[in-house]
């Protein structure tokens, strides 16, 4: 067999056996860079619709991303009336999956809703609350939701997930389950998305370290993923890093350090056992703060903190706005 042969055989063979995830980085940031807080397409690679990981920045992120080249592959066809941005936007997300109402994780959502398309907001019923008493309610914004205050625009349903339960995503091939998150006095959340091919992928929402916020939750959410890492089926970890290690537990508010990251991946390697259990596994770094001080990158200072005390050997990702990443 010649070698492009080989190559054929592989990829054919790799893609009954995996499908894997693409990402694409709308907001990279914890705060406090307007047009660059936390968000994430999400699709299965057999899919051709995404949904979002948190809302923090929408169109801006997606017009980084086209500059980037993230959609050569879905160029809005020429008889569209959008542009390429507004095409992802109305055509190709189908949900916004919202871990808590924090403004860093659905601003790039309010502001964007007057053009958006009909699709449903997917959040724990403590989230859809506070977003419908607090934002769509025509004092902050006019009511795009289907229920609350004055009359509904009935664009976005706010449809409730159940904690622990697996639901299909509408439009997607993608099913999901909810976990709660401790992150200081709020409810956060964290989701867990199965593709077709029974591969799995985590998004954590800002979340405190279990030690600190006297909290069980990150600890149950180990235990429920350790069996897909056994199974080789979990593809990446999305978790939040939001400050260096230099920052008291007392000033942490809900956020996790290098140092606690690394503490909670001890645990999660302790339920999945044999030898060095976590090695390769792609962790997604999120949520880090843009800095206003000169100085040290906090980026760069958090990798180093990270690498530095990496024994069990993960894959940290680093993605920029813009960015297109196949897990
Ligand atoms: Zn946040
Ligand atoms: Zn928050």
């Amino acid at each position: 067999m010649n070698k492009h042969l080989i190559m054929a055989a592989l990829c054919c063979y790799s893609s009954f056996s995996f499908a894997g995830f693409d990402v694409i980085t709308l907001g990279a940031k914890g705060g406090i860079q307007d047009g660059n807080l936390t968000a994430f397409m999400l699709k299965s690679n057999t899919d051709n619709n995404y949904i979002t990981l948190d809302a923090g920045s929408i169109v801006n992120g997606l017009i980084a991303a086209t500059n980037k080249g993230a959609f050569n592959d879905m160029m809005a066809p020429i008889s569209s009336p959008y542009t390429q941005e507004g095409y992802i936007l109305t055509q190709k997300i189908q949900g916004y999956f919202i871990s808590h109402a924090h403004l860093d994780h659905i601003a790039g959502l309010i502001i964007a809703s007057p053009d958006d398309s009909n699709k449903p907001i997917y959040a724990l019923p403590s989230v859809h609350q506070t977003i419908s008493q607090d934002y769509f309610n025509w004092k902050a914004w006019p009511n795009f939701t289907s229920q609350g205050e004055g009359f509904k625009l009935g664009k976005y349903e706010l449809a409730p997930l159940t904690i622990n339960q697996w639901l299909p995503i509408a439009n997607t091939e993608l099913k999901v389950k909810a976990f709660p998150l401790s992150h200081s006095g709020a409810e956060s959340t964290a989701f867990l998305f199965k593709n077709a091919a029974n591969e799995v992928i985590i998004y954590l929402g800002d979340t405190g370290p279990d030690a600190v916020e006297k909290s069980t939750a990150l600890d149950t959410i180990w235990q429920q993923i350790a069996p897909y890492i056994q199974q080789k089926k979990l593809k990446g970890i999305f978790i939040e890093t939001s400050f260096s290690n230099s920052t008291p537990d007392k000033l942490l508010f809900g956020h996790l350090t290098p140092r606690w990251l690394l503490t909670e991946l001890d645990s999660l390697a302790g339920y999945v056992g044999g030898e060095q259990p976590l090695k390769d596994l792609n962790v997604i770094i999120t949520h880090i703060k843009h800095s206003l001080k000169k100085g040290t990158n906090p980026q760069t200072v958090i990798e180093q903190e990270l690498q530095a005390d990496n024994k069990l050997g993960v894959n940290f990702i680093f993605t920029e706005q813009g960015d297109r990443t196949l897990l």
